[in-house]
């Protein structure tokens, strides 16, 4: 949760202008929105070439003038760029006037744990609060609606609770919420009547299961939205069924290069006005659809930093289709997870991690794979309640099934995961082999 201050959104003009194009843009012809694209990405060029030390020597050296770049398809001319190199590189991507843009300091942690400083300027800020509000929006939010933000976070509140009254948040830490004060959280929702949750989908899946529990359920939300890591199947099944409203998933990136916010209707939208989103292979040619590749993200609106092909480490599967919400925004089929969510399977191939046979078993809170070499897994579970009814063989059979015969899943009832370390996110699978993909 990251403190909202109006001085970092303060620049009406641009504010009402974006709100204006962004609301009609969702529905624009396929052309339109790429001549949009096209205008956008030959701005952040402009300032590139000019004013940008990393990429005028970059270009200088590879011999690139402004003038290749044509069209949206000449983005290809433009290396890949590495989380590792924007870290030993920082300084040179910072804009001649990058105090102009009013750039704020974000740390980020990333994939690897490495903590990476990256800027946002009052430009990009604006894209990410209005694009999060369309988002919002999507799901039947209205402004002025109070909001849950949920997520397992330290909260440095004695009240248990957080109420942000700027953006009208209510802040939740599902680390110290149980079935002994599960009330007095339900009688918050009441108060200051939420409509809306956001959250991390393992905090909001653990709420949902406590409120159950104890048959609360006039508190269900309106419409959910996860944030921050990859949704998993299972926590999806549980909190769609209970609450009885879709949850709609939104990726997006402490860099500000990327926003992939899903509809109702279940359709993964790329905000094609925030940034241009890519899907790569191995070999680092376009995905086609159906097929799964890195997600490599080029920035829009960072004047005082601009990322251009930036490795997001993250993997999608490609899409032609056409969503039934009628938003032409382009799709991807859906989000497979982060690098580091991959388990290496009997034949030595790189596999995500399906949570869904989790689903097969009630009563889980928490559960995370961990890879301790090839040949052996190990499956950790937190049970919601100690009698849990287990069904181990259905799991084991089902993990062997992807990852080979040969492979051991042995289960572990624990009463916490043995990841993430301090500082790091919860994901769902975690392997010791050193990963090159
Ligand atoms: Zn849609």
């Amino acid at each position: 949760m990251i403190e909202f201050f109006f001085f970092n959104f303060f620049a009406p003009n641009e504010l009402l202008y974006w709100r204006r194009i962004l609301w009609s843009s969702q529905f624009y012809p396929q052309d339109k929105q790429k001549k949009l694209q096209w205008q956008l990405f030959s701005r952040i060029l402009d300032i590139c070439f000019k004013n940008v030390p990393f990429y005028q020597q970059l270009f200088e050296e590879m011999g690139i003038k402004r003038s290749d770049f044509k069209s949206l398809d000449d983005l290809v001319k433009i290396p890949i760029l590495s989380r590792e190199t924007l870290l030993y590189n920082k300084d040179q991507f910072k804009a001649l006037d990058f105090k102009k843009h009013r750039p704020q300091s974000i740390r980020t942690t990333g994939t690897t744990g490495a903590s990476l400083d990256v800027y946002w300027d009052i430009h990009s800020n604006i894209m990410e609060l209005l694009c999060q509000y369309r988002h919002f929006s999507w799901a039947g939010y209205r402004l002025g609606n109070s909001f849950l933000d949920i997520r397992s976070v330290l909260l440095n509140d004695p009240k248990g609770y957080h109420w942000n009254w700027k953006c009208r948040g209510l802040e939740f830490s599902s680390d110290i919420i149980d079935s002994t004060n599960i009330d007095r959280y339900a009688d918050l929702l009441r108060k200051y009547k939420i409509k809306l949750w956001r959250g991390y989908p393992e905090s909001i899946y653990y709420f949902c299961h406590l409120l159950d529990i104890a048959g609360i359920n006039d508190v269900k939300p309106a419409c959910i939205i996860s944030v921050s890591v990859t949704v998993l199947d299972f926590h999806r099944h549980f909190i769609e069924a209970w609450a009885g409203v879709p949850l709609c998933d939104n990726y997006g990136m402490d860099e500000h290069v990327a926003l992939i916010t899903q509809c109702p209707q279940g359709g993964y939208h790329i905000a094609s006005e925030y940034g241009i989103v890519e899907i790569l292979k191995p070999d680092n040619t376009h995905a086609a659809p159906g097929e799964e590749g890195r997600i490599i993200a080029t920035g829009l609106h960072n004047k005082a930093f601009p990322l251009l092909r930036y490795d997001t480490n993250d993997y999608a599967i490609a899409s032609n289709r056409v969503c039934p919400c009628g938003r032409t925004l382009p799709l991807i089929e859906r989000l497979t997870g982060r690098i580091n969510d991959f388990i290496m399977d009997a034949r030595g191939q790189w596999l995500s991690a399906p949570s869904w046979p989790m689903y097969l078993v009630n009563g889980i809170k928490k559960a995370q794979l961990v890879q301790e070499h090839q040949y052996l897994i190990n499956l950790y579970i937190v049970p919601m309640d100690p009698a849990l009814k287990r069904d181990d063989q259905i799991l084991i059979d089902t993990f062997k099934e992807r990852y080979g015969q040969s492979v051991e899943i042995k289960i572990f009832y624990v009463d916490e995961v043995p990841f993430p370390r301090y500082g790091q996110k919860y994901k769902f699978a975690h392997s010791k082999i050193k990963q090159e993909i």
